[in-house]
């Protein structure tokens, strides 16, 4: 019997499965897609922190605060860690002057961890919970269940874009409760983005690129020309809102001067012009242009409520989106809190 079970090799499951090697384990890495990374490939990469933990407190109000403070005081060595096992920084900073971190090459972040924590079982995904060994849960949250979403998140499902990798659809959530784990707060609550919506093609190579991230600069309206004003810079509110619209839409109607409002690296033309060439619905006139946006969810935010030693039932550790509970009320770094508490759970399963 291996001295741990991990499940999911995305960022959380393989921070997990290194930690433990690193520690001298025999680890059991168990995949459920065709490739090791799962939503983590796909990210932008930047593994990032609010400056200060009153910012974390205030943009995300209803998370744990014990969880906030690990992810806030341990992120930074953690990055250091993983800048330590090879792994490729393409910017020192994250563009944000809200935020600390570094943007990462995401295949090599991926290719130094499955390195450091061996080569996963591809194709074998966990069923059942515990038999001996203790479990880290990283699967990757729910995202990928409509009917999961549709219990917890909007009636809307069968119309959200899923923007993020397909396996994540909800395992690690039925196992640790079926195992006595209770769920989080905020299990309502999704992160992703804007999207071009259909007819435009979107595929996983385009998520970042297609993301429709201009709200702030625009009037936002559903389908009955009910509006919704952006209230965050991370646009997750007009994100949650549109999830729970008709048909999971919103039209963003720009005018003709705010076109070339900077946008990150782009211009809110170029995002409105890709939308376009992608194949949304975009119409132009009056001096305004109009781009037809789907919601698309790349992460739930609520999971399975973990202690600060990422416990969540006996002998059950949960990390990663997995664990809900901590970005409630807003948003923050996805991968930051699945490295810190990728780690963490791998060190008490260990321990316990
Ligand atoms: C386009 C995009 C851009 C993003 N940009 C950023 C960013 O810049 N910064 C940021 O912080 N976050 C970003 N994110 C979010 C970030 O990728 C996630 O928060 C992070 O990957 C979560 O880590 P995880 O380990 O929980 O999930 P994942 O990395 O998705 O890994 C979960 C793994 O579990 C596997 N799995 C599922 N079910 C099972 C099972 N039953 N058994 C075994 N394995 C299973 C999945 O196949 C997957 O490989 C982005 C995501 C996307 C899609």
């Amino acid at each position: 019997m291996p001295d741990l079970v991990v499940a999911g090799a995305g960022m959380a499951g393989l921070a997990a499965a290194a930690e433990a090697r690193g520690r001298g384990a025999d680890v059991l890495l168990l995949e459920k897609g065709d490739r090791a990374g799962g939503s983590m490939l796909l990210s932008s990469g930047v593994v990032w922190r609010h400056r200060t933990f009153d910012a974390f407190r205030e943009e995300c109000p209803d998370g744990d605060p014990a969880l906030q403070r690990l992810v806030f005081e341990r992120l930074d060595a953690d990055v250091d860690w993983l800048v330590s096992l090879g792994a490729q920084v393409t910017q020192p900073d994250t563009g944000n002057a809200r935020t600390t971190g570094v943007r990462f090459d995401t295949r090599s972040l991926t290719d130094v961890l499955l390195a450091a924590a061996g080569e996963p079982r591809l194709g074998k995904p966990l069923r059942e919970g515990p038999d001996g060994a203790p479990l880290v849960l990283a699967t990757g949250g729910f995202q990928g269940d409509r009917e999961l979403l549709r219990r917890h998140v909007t009636p809307e499902a069968d119309h959200l874009m899923l923007r993020a990798a397909p396996w994540s659809a909800g395992d690690g959530l039925r196992i640790g409760l079926e195992a006595g784990a209770r769920s989080s707060a905020g299990m309502d609550q999704v992160y992703g983005r804007n999207m071009p919506a259909p007819p435009a093609r979107v595929g996983p190579a385009d998520f970042v690129g297609l993301a429709q991230l201009y709200a702030r600069h625009a009037r936002v309206e559903n389908e009955r020309g009910e509006s919704h004003d952006a209230a965050t810079w991370s646009e997750i509110d007009v994100l949650q809102w549109t999830a729970r619209q008709p048909r999971a839409r919103a039209w963003f109607t720009v005018e003709e001067d705010a076109l070339d409002e900077p946008v990150r690296d782009r211009t809110v033309r170029d995002l409105v012009d890709a939308a376009e060439t992608a194949g949304a619905p975009v119409r132009r006139g009056d001096g305004t242009v109009t781009v037809e946006t789907v919601a698309g969810v790349t992460t739930t935010l609520g999971g399975l409520r973990i202690d600060e030693r990422a416990r969540a039932a006996p002998g059950v550790f949960a990390a990663g989106t997995d664990a809900g509970g901590i970005a409630t009320g807003g948003y923050s770094s996805g991968l930051a809190a699945a490295l810190v508490f990728g780690r963490i759970a791998a060190a008490a399963a260990l321990e316990s």
